[in-house]
């Protein structure tokens, strides 16, 4: 057997689970304690095979559709935001709804309501069809403009002088969000919104991360799926720092031919990727070239946001006499 050729692997940091999807998978695991399985998840809790496949192996039910759901059934929300429609439906199927919104999305949500009551045209910028985008025009209760071109903010139709507000999708690239606010701002006499704030601190810590790796590597791995916004944005930032860079979901996936030539590989994961595929690349990586295994300087999260215990303690039905006074003996 020919000796395996040597290749450094630079691990980004930081990488992989962010607090918001953290959060949303001990949601969806603190409801299966509560009330034992089955525990209905409205779409895909985050974008991530391996999470659906171990939490749906102590279960988790995914489905599509509110509707889907028999009723007075328990049904957790995606951390990705919801329509208020979505809400109603649920209502109308006397569902227990427990929302993972991520308290980031949450915030974009509210802010885009201000600026509405406000009087002003919303404008998001964001990838239309993506979940997160849906559940915030879905949230705001008047029309919202999508868009994520310059193209786009140039056929919008509304006058210069109409009153207007954007907000952005939290998982953009900082560049292509910076792009479009300037392009609104030339647009719009009277424009309000958060500069680049509502991009979350674990999409631009990844982005940060992968600029500053891709200078010492030839090619960038990102852990992530197709699906996933944060992690379609990581591989984009590699390829625009001029490295090849490649989107996985599962090691296997990995194509052995992209390593062809290849000494230095940077490694990462999106928001939504577990640490257990990071490491099931690693040990792929190890079967195909002799690895040295370094981690990246970075910086270390230490964000971490509360469980929606209020709304999981609701969703259990109190038996019919617990309600009762009972007479002192
Ligand atoms: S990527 Fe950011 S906005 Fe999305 S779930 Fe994670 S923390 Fe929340």
């Amino acid at each position: 057997m020919p000796a395996r050729s040597p290749l450094t692997v630079l691990l980004a940091q930081p990488r992989g689970f962010c607090a918001g999807v953290i959060r949303a998978i001990q949601t969806v695991e603190h409801a299966l304690q509560l009330h034992g399985p089955p525990v209905y998840v409205v779409h895909e809790i985050v974008h991530n095979r391996t999470v659906v496949r171990e939490l749906s192996a102590k279960g988790a039910v995914f489905v599509e559709r509110v509707e889907e759901v028999p009723r007075g059934a328990v049904a957790v929300l995606s951390a990705h935001g919801s329509a208020h429609s979505v809400f109603d439906r649920a209502e109308r199927r006397v569902l227990r709804v427990v929302d993972a919104v991520c308290p980031l999305v949450a915030k974009v949500h509210q802010q885009a309501r201000r600026y509405a009551s406000e009087g002003r045209a919303i404008i998001l910028i964001g990838h239309r069809g993506h979940p997160e985008v849906e559940g915030t025009v879905g949230s705001v209760g008047v029309p919202v403009h999508v868009v994520s071109s310059l193209r786009e903010v140039a056929a919008l139709r509304l006058s210069a002088d109409e009153p207007a507000a954007y907000v952005t999708q939290t998982t953009l690239s900082m560049d292509d969000a910076r792009s479009i606010i300037d392009a609104l701002k030339q647009r719009f006499l009277d424009l309000r919104g958060p500069e680049l704030d509502d991009i979350c601190y674990a999409t631009q810590n990844r982005q940060d991360a992968v600029r500053r790796l891709a200078g010492e590597v030839e090619m960038v791995l990102v852990v992530g799926s197709p699906k996933s916004s944060n992690s379609n944005r990581l591989r984009e930032v590699a390829a625009e720092c001029g490295v090849a860079a490649y989107l996985l979901d599962e090691a296997m996936q990995l194509d052995p031919a992209w390593l062809r030539g290849i000494n230095r590989l940077g490694l990462t994961a999106g928001a939504s990727a577990p640490e257990s595929v990071v490491q099931s690349v690693l040990e792929r990586l190890s079967l195909l070239r002799e690895l040295e295994v370094r981690e990246h300087e970075g910086s270390r999260e230490q964000v971490r946001f509360r469980l929606p215990m209020a709304a999981l303690r609701a969703t259990v039905r109190r038996p019919r006499n617990s309600l009762r006074c009972s007479a002192p003996a």
